[in-house]
């Protein structure tokens, strides 16, 4: 277990991954289950295969997407099923960094419309959720997603944490997943979040390592001391420093 350090210096934004991070599900794998057996099997065998590395991730949402066809009802079920089945302390841990003043944010390889709708439910503004726009026909059924949203291929947090203004840095960033990871090198912190998912390849690829279960456990690595005694004096939040 890493020891656990404190930052020196106040993080001016904290950016969240989605899925197994801010809400214990996975949207592909809750879309898939709305559908029969075999469509489940394929887009689990391309699931696994991008995984791999066999494939790329540009191909395999492509492809996933195209089986799953979700239609504008079923991304809105997904939204409430994302707010339904938020990670422990989810809320309050996103309250207590903007009461510290920091700039909160989403970034996922999900699609916008649920992930948009987390977002809203926590209070993180729209300008700074990032996922894979999708269109739908007029009568709600699926057209397409956004091919150019760099989130649907390998590196796309890479690229969007590192494009970044300078009013956001030094950026902390939460994650579960090797994509996570991935743009550890562009942000000034990256924390891993084992509490819905314990991937080891992330465990041991993190300087910092919260095991959850509740979201809480990340923030002795989000917090200066002064920042983590703000919090404690304050009843609404001093519950959240307990969690070590
Ligand atoms: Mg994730």
């Amino acid at each position: 277990m890493p020891q656990v350090r404190a930052p020196s210096t106040p993080f001016a934004s904290v950016w969240f991954d989605c899925d197994s991070t801010l809400s214990t599900i996975e949207g592909v794998d809750e879309l898939g289950n709305a559908r029969d057996p075999e469509t489940l099997a394929a887009v689990a065998e391309l699931t696994n295969r991008a995984m791999s590395g066999e494939l790329a991730l540009a191909d395999v949402y492509a492809a996933r997407l195209g089986r799953l066809a979700p239609t504008r009802a079923e991304c809105e079920a997904l939204g409430a099923r994302y707010v339904e089945t938020l990670v422990p302390d989810a809320r309050l841990v996103v309250d207590a960094l903007t009461h510290l003043g920091k700039k909160v944010g989403i970034i996922s390889g999900g699609l916008l419309p649920p992930v948009a709708a987390l977002a809203a439910e926590l209070g993180v503004a729209d300008t700074r959720v990032f996922a894979v726009p999708i269109h739908f026909a007029p009568d709600g059924s699926y057209l397409h997603f956004d091919v150019t949203s760099p989130l649907a291929r390998n590196g796309g947090k890479v690229e969007v944490l590192a494009a970044r203004p300078s009013d956001e840095r030094p950026i902390a960033f939460v994650g579960d997943g090797v994509t996570d990871l991935e743009a550890a090198p562009v942000v000034e912190r990256f924390v891993g979040f084992g509490g819905v998912a314990r991937r080891p390849a992330v465990e041991s690829g993190s300087e910092h390592y919260a095991p959850g279960p509740s979201l809480a456990t990340t923030l002795p690595f989000l917090l200066t001391d002064e920042e983590s005694d703000l919090l404690r004096s304050n009843p609404s939040f001093s519950a959240l420093l307990h969690h070590r």
